[in-house]
């Protein structure tokens, strides 16, 4: 049999509690990019709106959309990456609240709304220069924005920045900056209901930058940061299961059918987890992998390749971390050809 990646939905809305139980007053925004960190948009936004999640935060407008489709409509979707006219009738229709940090993004917008009162999230670049208004141009676009905002084209009802979350220092830096650019569109008459500015990492560890509400990606799903604590309360949502394809005297293998499996320099640096415990990767193939024995290995005996731990497997931070990166690359890179199994 091929892999499979088992979601424990459950195990999701736990973390989420804790993560809303941190935060309060401030409140919580799951982020579903990239198909929901891998584990399905459609299936996770519905059990999080039905658990009462209100806010999500997609990535794109056709995430978006399936967003609103499984959240119904009370929810308030959140959609950041810049996007052509078209999409931004597309985005009004289904009532998502555009991210906007350039002036003639904002025009489009206006142009395409024309009196509908497009709810928007205004963007300050507090310094990751990933997109945002610099801080040398926000006093003419926060202006320009409430004379939008006047004349019933948008209504101003966030305001927002993102940040690097590798530095308390730079991190520090950044929030002033987002502080000042808050005063300034105070200053103009602008009145957002919500001020947004960090995901899981610093949110999670630093009151101060929680503000009114906090995009919570990683830790949503259990995935802590490469080279941060392990979580109180929080735990792996996903677990990719292979199957024994092949029994030697020396080695195993395992077979998970699909490309794009687990990254080839992951060999020797990793164990899953077996019916009798954790064991060594030795070859990452592009659809099977050999492993170390054990007594009474069978085919189709079942191997964890990443989880919370279940059968000594490590989780895709832990995997992350033998290569310098991240855990959501790992979990991203499955192939969405691999089932997702929800329970
Ligand atoms: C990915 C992302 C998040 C969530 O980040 P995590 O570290 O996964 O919590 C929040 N906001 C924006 C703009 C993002 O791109």
């Amino acid at each position: 049999m091929s892999a499979r990646m088992v979601v424990d939905l459950g195990r999701i809305l736990a973390d989420i509690d804790v993560l809303r139980g941190r935060i309060a007053p401030a409140e919580y925004m799951l982020v579903v990019k990239n198909d929901a960190y891998g584990h399905g948009v459609d299936r996770v936004v519905a059990a999080a709106a039905a658990h009462g999640v209100r806010w999500f935060g997609a990535f794109d407008v056709p995430m978006g959309v399936r967003t609103r489709a499984a959240a119904g409509p009370d929810a308030r979707v959140f959609s950041w990456v810049t996007i052509t006219q078209p999409e931004i009738e597309v985005a009004l229709e289904a009532g998502i609240e555009l991210g906007v940090g350039d002036t003639s993004y904002l025009e489009d917008i206006a142009t395409v709304s024309a009196g509908r009162g497009a709810p928007v999230h205004i963007k300050i670049d507090t310094g990751l220069h990933r997109n945002g208004v610099r801080p040398e141009a926000w006093p003419a676009f926060v202006t320009r924005a409430a004379e939008l905002e006047e004349s019933g084209d948008i209504r101003v009802v966030g305001i927002w920045s993102h940040i690097a979350e590798t530095s308390d220092e730079d991190d520090d830096l950044s929030r002033a900056a987002f502080l000042e650019a808050i005063r300034i569109a105070e200053d103009v008459g602008l009145r957002p209901q919500v001020r947004h500015l960090a995901a899981s990492a610093a949110a999670f560890a630093r009151p101060e930058f929680r503000f009114d509400l906090v995009r919570f990606g990683a830790f949503s799903y259990g995935i802590r940061s490469t080279g941060g604590p392990e979580l109180e309360g929080i735990a792996p949502a996903a677990t990719l299961i292979a199957t024994v394809s092949d029994v030697g005297d020396s080695a195993v293998a395992v077979s998970y059918g699909y490309l794009d499996g687990l990254p080839s320099t992951l060999a020797g640096r990793m164990s899953v987890g077996t019916p009798a415990g954790p064991r060594l990767v030795r070859e990452i193939g592009p659809a099977t992998m050999l492993i170390d024995p054990w007594p009474g290995a069978a085919v189709e005996d079942e191997v964890y390749l990443f989880g919370p731990g279940t059968r000594g497997e490590s989780s895709v931070t832990t995997l992350a971390e033998a290569i310098g990166t991240v855990g959501e690359e790992i979990i991203v890179r499955v192939s969405p050809l691999v089932p997702r199994i929800y329970i």
